[in-house]
């Protein structure tokens, strides 16, 4: 029985520093849910404290209605996977995957039909016999994993499972997770700090940073309204331009950027300087005109589907565009003069800060 996850002001500290800071998070039953954030942010602490590894300086974490805070690791009956893969090397791909059901005293023929079942449903079953040394990275990691669900889990946890592997088989492994998780609807918190393979895996995501979670959402949320510009520039490419508030009226605020005045319908009366976030494919560029954000074509780079242009604006910053078109085969020639239009529902308006949204 998969079970969801509720986590309840979290708090671990290391000394004077919280490496996690009152984490508050609910992962749904049945669902891929995301630990997304750089290097040292507090991911795998927080993973850990839901293993039973680390301890619960503060707050409470439950599977259903258990709060688990005191209970041990080996008896939260969780499924991990590890980036280093921790499989025995002594013992054969058959015993690696039964170990957690000995332990469990289950019977004989139970633990044979098991153990192929998950080898199946890796795609596994005919290395039954091999040892570890025999398999790829990527076979071992298979392996971990249907350690991990043969013993039928309430939740899975899985620690950068694909870190170590070389980019195309870490593609093919995030389907066979993917697919695997939805087959056995099986509560599942996934840490990484790959942002590709977080918007590629996951139903829902968290964004970390220092401790503090950021922001929750499902991939598309997080990548088309990113809460701060930390977010916008963590996940994809976003461009950030300054701006100045220069007057409210009825029609919404004007916004100044660049001698370009825009019109927002911004959240609250802030005042002052802005930060203007806008991915590259949500920038459109045409022939220069006048009375436009104006700015000049650094460099055009063929990529399939589309052209990347780098645009020098009038204060020297480079602004990153994404320009689709049907003649794919006219690239805009360095020096070109361009027009960068912004339209004010695709872009996002910050405080001077770039810590809070506007709208
Ligand atoms: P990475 O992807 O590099 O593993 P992470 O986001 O998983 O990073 P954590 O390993 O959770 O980060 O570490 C969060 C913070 O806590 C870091 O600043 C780290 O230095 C600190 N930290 C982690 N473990 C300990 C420990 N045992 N003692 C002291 N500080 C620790």
């Amino acid at each position: 029985m998969s079970h969801q996850v509720v986590i309840k002001n979290a708090v671990k500290i290391y000394g004077d520093y919280k490496a996690v800071n009152n984490a508050n998070l609910t992962i749904k039953e049945g669902e891929l849910f995301t630990l997304l954030g750089p290097s040292g942010c507090g991911k795998t602490t927080l993973l850990r404290m839901i293993a039973g590894f680390n301890s619960i300086d503060g707050g409470h974490i439950s599977f259903g209605d258990k709060v688990i805070n005191d209970i041990p690791a080996h008896k939260r009956n969780i499924g991990m996977v590890f980036q280093n893969y921790a499989i025995f090397p002594h013992m054969s791909v058959f015993n690696n995957v039964a170990y957690g059901l000995k332990a469990r005293k289950i019977h004989k023929d139970e633990i044979n039909k098991r153990v192929m079942e998950a080898l199946e449903m890796v795609q596994m079953a005919q290395f039954k016999d091999r040892q570890p040394s025999q398999l790829s990275g990527g076979q071992q990691q298979r392996i971990a994993l249907a350690r991990a669900i043969v013993i039928h889990p309430d939740v899975l946890l899985m620690d950068e499972p694909l870190s170590n592997l070389d980019a195309k088989l870490r593609v093919q492994m995030r389907t066979i997770i993917r697919k695997l998780q939805k087959d056995l609807k099986i509560t599942t918190i996934y840490v990484t700090h790959d942002q590709e393979e977080a918007l590629a895996i996951s139903d829902r995501i968290a964004v970390m940073k220092l401790g503090v979670i950021q922001q929750v959402g499902t991939p598309v949320e997080i990548y088309k309204d990113p809460q701060n510009t930390f977010i916008g520039d963590f996940i994809g490419t976003s461009n950030y331009l300054k701006g100045k508030v220069i007057e409210k009226n009825s029609n919404g605020t004007r916004i100044n950027i660049n001698n370009k005045i825009i019109n927002m319908n911004l959240k609250n009366d802030y005042t002052g300087e802005v930060i203007v976030g806008a991915r590259p494919e949500e920038i459109m560029i045409t022939d220069a005109k006048k009375d436009e954000l104006n700015g000049e074509i650094v460099i055009g780079t063929f990529l399939g589907d589309f052209i990347n242009y780098e645009i020098r604006l009038a204060n020297g910053q480079i602004v990153e565009v994404n320009e689709y078109t049907k003649d794919i085969s006219h690239i805009r020639k360095s020096g070109d003069k361009v027009s960068l239009i912004l339209s004010s529902d695709r872009i996002h308006i910050y405080d001077s800060t770039g810590e809070e949204v506007l709208l």
